[in-house]
C-alpha cells in the first residue's frame, strides 16, 4: 500500500514538472526562434546599409560614365569578402535607379561573387523570402538600392540543435526536481502519516491492554486487547478514575506507589492484578510511562499490560514440582534444605536448640518388592500422612527420599521433647497398615542430630542424624538414637570399608579358605569343602567376612565378589578332582541374597560351568534362609534353575530364621544345615539341644540330610552322631584351611591308593 502511494505520487509529480518544462520549452523555442530571426534581419540591415553608403559614389560615377562593370563586381567583393565571411548571405545585388546594376552574387558567405547574369538572378532571387531593401543616396536624392538576400536556414538548424541541448538540461534539471519533491514530500507530508497510521494499527492488533489516563488517573483510550481482557467496554471507563489495577499487599495504594515512581523515574514496571468486569481478578504484567510533549510537559500516562495467569500457574505447579514431593505432597529435600537453613538462622538469632530426626522406614523394601510399588507408594503415603499428623506446626516435615523423612523441630527447650516426639513417630509408624487386604506392621528407625550440638551446617547435621540412624538400627529395627561423635567413628569405618569394598578384588586382597566337612561315621572321612571367603586388605589387614560381607551387599559390590568366587571356586574343583580321580571332592559355595537376586546368576554358573569344565555333582549351593525369604517366589525358581543343572542345594543357618514347614517343602534343597549358635550350645543348654533334635528330626521326615557346623567338642559330636546327623564341619576336624594346606589335608585323607569315593549320603 505504502509502494503504490509513492508509485501515485512520484507519477503525478512527474507529470506536473513535464507539463511545466514543456510549456517552459515551448516558449523557449519560440523567444530563441524570434531572436535569430531579428538577429539576421537586423545583419542583414546593417550590411545593406553599409554597401548602400560605399557604392553610392561609385554608382554615381557608373552613371555619369559608362557601365563600369568590373569596377562594380570589385567594389562588392571588397565589400563582401571583409564583412561577410560568416554571415549567410546569398547575394547582394545593386539596383540603380535607371536600371540595374549587379554588383555580384555572393557564394559561400562571401568567397566569391559572380558576375551579374540578368535570367540567372531572375531565377534564384525571383521570390527569395529573406530580403533586405536599403536606398542609396547621394544627397538627398535617391539613385538606387541595394538588397541582401539572406539564407537563414543554417540558423535555424543551429536553433534547433540549441533547443535539443536546451530540452536534454530541462529533462535533468526536471528529474533533479522531482527526485528532490519526491522525498521532500515523503518524509514531510507521507512518513508522519503512515507511522500515524502504524502506530493505530499497532495500538489496536496488540495483545498487550493499552490505556491511556489523563494526569488526574482519568481513562481516556483504551484498545481493543483492553476489552478483550477487562470484560469492559471503552466508553465504561472514558472520563472516569482508572481503579483496576491493585498490589498484593493491600496496605499500598495503586496510584500512590505509582505517582511517586513516576515522578522519580518517569516510568514503573511491575506485577499488579487486574480487575475484570466479571468480578474476577488476574496477575498482569505492568508497565507505566510518563508521555510528555516536545516541550517536556507531562501530558499524559499510558499503561500497558499483560495477563500472566498462566505463566503465573505454570510457575505455581514448577514451584511444587520443584519443592513438594509428588507422592506425599511433603516438602521434597530441596525444599528441606531450604527450610533448614532459614531455620538454623532463625536459631543463630534466638540462640534456641534445633532437633533433626533422620526417619527410615525398615520394612519398606521388602514391602515395595513382594507386594508392588503400588503398595510401596500406598505405605509411605499413609507413614506421611500419620507423621505430618503428629508434627508440631511450628516445625517441618520433608520426604528426603526413598523410605527416609526427615522432621525439623524448631526451638525445642529440652532434648525430651526429642525423645518424645521420636517416640510418638515410632509409634505412629508400628500402627498395622492394611494393603491388598492384608495388614501389615511396618517399623520406623530413627537419628537425631541437634542444633548446634551436633553441628551448625546443614551437611553436618544431616550426616550426623543419619549416623545416628544407623546406630539406632543396630539394636535393632524400630529404635531411635541421638547422635554420638564415638558411634561416628564407626560409620566412617564402616564408609571407609565400602569404598576399598571396590578395589578389593583388583589389587588381589581377596583369597579363598577351605574347611572339610566329614561324615559323622567313626572315620569321619572327609564328604567336601566349604569355600570360606578372606580378605586381606591392604589397609586395615584381615578383615572377618562376617563384617565385609553385609557391607558389600549394601554397596552391591557382593555381585562382582560372588562372581570371583564361583569362578575361583570352579577353578579349583575342577583342578582337584582332575588330580584326584575317581574321588569326589565337593566343594560348597556360599550364595549371598543378593547374589540370589540377581537375574544373571544362572546364566552366569552355566557358562563358568562349561569355561571350566566342572560336574556339578562336585559343587553344592549354600543358600541362608534370610536370602530366600525376601523374595520368596523369585528364589524358588532361581534354585530350581541350578537343582535342575544338577546342581546341590543346602540351607545354611537353619533354625535361625523363619523355618517354616510350609516354605521348607517347597524348596529344592537337598540338605539343611544346623546353625552353629545351636550347636556350640549343646552340652550346656537344654532348649538348644532341642531345637538341634528337632532340625534333625525334621530334616529326616523331609527326606534331607543333615549337616552341623560349628563343631568344636567330642561332646558335641557325640550328641549329633547319636541323634543320627550325616554330616559334620568345625574346628574339631578342621578349621578352614589355605589352599596348600587343604591339599595337604586331601592327600592325607585320599592317600595315593585310596580309591573310595566320597559321595554325600556316605
Ligand atoms: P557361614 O556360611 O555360616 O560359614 C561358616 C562360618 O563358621 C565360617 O566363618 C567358619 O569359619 C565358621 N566356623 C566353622 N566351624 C567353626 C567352629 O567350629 N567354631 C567357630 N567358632 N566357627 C566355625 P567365616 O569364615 O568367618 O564366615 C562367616 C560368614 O561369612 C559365613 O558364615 C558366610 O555367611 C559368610 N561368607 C564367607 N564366605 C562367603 C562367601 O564366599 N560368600 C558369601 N556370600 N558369604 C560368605
Ligand atoms: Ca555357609
Ligand atoms: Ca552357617
Amino acid at each position: 500500500m505504502k509502494e503504490h502511494f509513492s508509485l501515485k505520487l512520484a507519477l503525478t509529480l512527474f507529470l506536473i514538472i513535464a507539463l511545466i518544462m514543456s510549456l517552459f520549452a515551448v516558449v523557449r523555442h519560440q523567444q530563441s526562434n524570434e531572436l535569430f530571426e531579428s538577429q539576421v534581419t537586423n545583419n542583414s540591415k546593417v550590411i545593406s546599409e553599409r554597401i548602400a553608403s560605399q557604392v553610392s559614389p561609385s554608382i554615381w560615377e557608373i552613371y555619369l560614365s559608362s557601365v563600369n562593370r568590373r569596377f562594380s563586381e570589385e567594389a562588392a567583393s571588397a565589400v563582401l569578402s571583409s564583412e561577410m565571411k560568416n554571415l549567410y548571405i546569398d547575394a547582394i545585388v545593386v539596383y540603380g535607379r535607371f536600371g540595374h546594376v549587379y554588383m555580384g552574387k555572393v557564394s559561400h558567405a562571401g568567397e566569391g561573387v559572380e558576375p551579374y547574369l540578368a535570367s540567372l538572378h531572375e531565377e534564384h532571387l525571383g521570390n527569395h523570402p529573406n530580403r533586405v531593401d536599403h536606398p542609396i543616396k547621394n544627397g538627398s536624392m535617391t539613385i538606387g538600392k541595394v538588397t541582401v538576400y539572406f539564407n537563414d536556414e543554417p540558423l535555424r538548424e543551429q536553433v534547433a540543435k540549441a533547443f535539443k541541448l536546451d530540452l536534454i538540461q530541462i529533462f535533468f534539471i526536471s528529474l533533479f526536481i522531482i527526485l528532490v519533491l519526491f522525498f521532500a514530500i515523503k518524509r514531510v507530508l507521507i512518513q508522519p502519516l503512515e507511522s500515524l497510521k502504524i502506530a493505530k494499527n499497532t495500538f489496536n492488533s496488540l495483545d498487550e491492554g493499552i490505556l491511556y489516563v489523563d494526569n488526574e488517573h482519568r481513562v481516556f483510550n483504551a484498545n481493543p486487547a483492553f476489552s478483550r481482557m477487562t470484560g469492559f467496554g471503552l466508553d465504561h471507563f472514558v472520563d472516569k478514575d482508572c481503579d483496576l489495577f491493585s498490589f498484593d499487599e493491600s496496605d499500598v495504594g495503586f496510584w500512590e506507589l505509582i505517582d511517586r515512581e513516576i515522578d522519580d523515574h518517569n516510568t514503573w514496571s511491575g506485577e499488579a492484578y487486574c480487575s475484570g468486569n466479571a468480578g474476577n481478578v488476574f496477575p498482569v504484567q505492568l508497565t507505566v510511562s510518563q508521555v510528555k510533549n516536545d516541550e517536556n510537559q507531562d501530558i499524559c500516562r499510558v499503561l500497558v499490560f499483560q495477563d500472566i495467569s498462566k505463566q503465573k500457574e505454570a510457575e505455581r505447579k514448577l514451584k511444587d514440582l520443584a519443592f513438594y514431593d509428588a507422592l506425599t505432597g511433603l516438602a521434597n529435600r530441596r525444599h528441606f534444605e531450604e527450610l533448614m537453613m532459614q531455620e538454623i538462622a532463625a536459631s543463630e538469632r534466638s540462640r534456641e536448640k534445633m532437633g533433626l530426626l533422620f526417619i527410615d522406614l525398615d520394612d519398606f523394601k521388602f514391602i515395595n518388592d513382594s507386594l508392588g510399588h503400588n503398595e510401596g507408594d500406598e505405605l509411605l503415603v499413609e507413614m506421611a500422612r500419620r507423621f505430618n499428623e503428629r508434627v508440631r506446626n511450628s516445625d517441618h516435615i520433608a520426604r528426603f527420599g526413598g523410605d527416609e523423612f526427615t522432621v525439623i523441630a524448631t526451638r525445642i527447650e529440652s532434648e525430651e521433647v526429642l525423645t518424645s516426639l521420636a517416640e510418638d513417630l515410632i509409634q505412629l509408624a508400628a500402627a498395622p497398615i492394611v494393603l491388598q487386604g492384608k495388614s501389615y506392621k511396618v517399623s520406623a528407625t530413627i537419628g537425631i542430630s541437634i542444633y548446634p550440638k551436633d553441628g551448625a551446617q546443614i551437611d553436618e547435621l544431616v550426616k550426623h542424624a543419619d549416623s545416628a540412624m544407623y546406630q539406632a538400627k543396630e539394636s535393632g529395627k524400630g529404635k531411635y538414637s541421638f547422635y554420638s561423635s564415638a558411634l561416628d567413628l564407626k560409620i566412617q569405618h564402616r564408609q571407609r570399608i565400602k569404598s576399598l569394598l571396590r578395589n578389593c578384588l583388583d589389587n588381589n586382597e581377596l583369597y579363598l579358605q577351605y574347611q572339610p566337612k566329614v561324615g559323622l561315621n567313626d572315620r569321619h572321612p572327609m564328604t567336601g569343602a566349604e569355600a570360606l571367603l578372606r580378605w586381606n586388605s591392604e589397609e586395615f589387614g584381615l578383615i572377618p567376612p562376617d563384617e565385609f560381607i553385609p557391607l558389600a551387599e549394601e554397596s552391591g559390590a557382593i555381585i562382582r565378589i560372588g562372581e570371583w568366587v564361583i569362578q575361583q571356586s570352579f577353578k579349583k574343583v575342577a583342578e582337584w578332582n582332575y588330580k584326584y580321580s575317581n574321588k569326589v571332592v565337593k566343594l560348597a559355595i556360599n550364595l549371598s541374597s543378593h547374589q540370589l537376586h540377581n537375574t544373571n546368576l544362572v546364566p552366569f554358573i552355566r557358562r563358568e560351568m562349561q569355561t571350566y569344565d566342572v560336574d556339578p555333582k562336585w559343587v553344592e549351593f549354600e543358600i541362608t534362609e534370610s536370602a530366600i525369604i525376601t523374595d520368596f517366589d523369585a528364589s524358588v525358581v532361581v534354585l530350581q534353575g541350578l537343582k535342575e543343572m544338577g546342581f546341590s542345594l543346602s540351607l545354611d543357618d537353619f533354625g535361625t530364621g523363619y523355618s517354616s514347614l510350609s516354605y521348607l517343602t517347597k524348596l529344592p534343597i537337598d540338605i539343611l544345615k544346623i546353625d552353629k549358635s545351636f550347636v556350640f550350645e549343646v552340652g550346656e543348654s537344654r532348649r538348644a539341644e532341642s531345637v538341634v533334635e528337632t532340625i534333625v528330626a525334621l530334616s529326616k521326615s523331609l527326606g534331607l540330610e543333615t549337616i552341623a557346623e560349628g563343631i568344636e567338642t567330642k561332646v558335641q559330636l557325640a550328641f549329633l552322631k547319636e541323634l543320627g546327623c550325616e554330616l559334620g564341619q568345625g574346628y574339631y576336624f578342621s578349621r578352614p584351611l589355605s589352599e596348600n594346606d587343604f591339599e595337604n589335608y586331601m592327600n592325607t585323607q585320599f592317600g595315593a591308593s585310596d580309591n573310595v569315593v566320597f559321595l554325600p549320603g556316605e
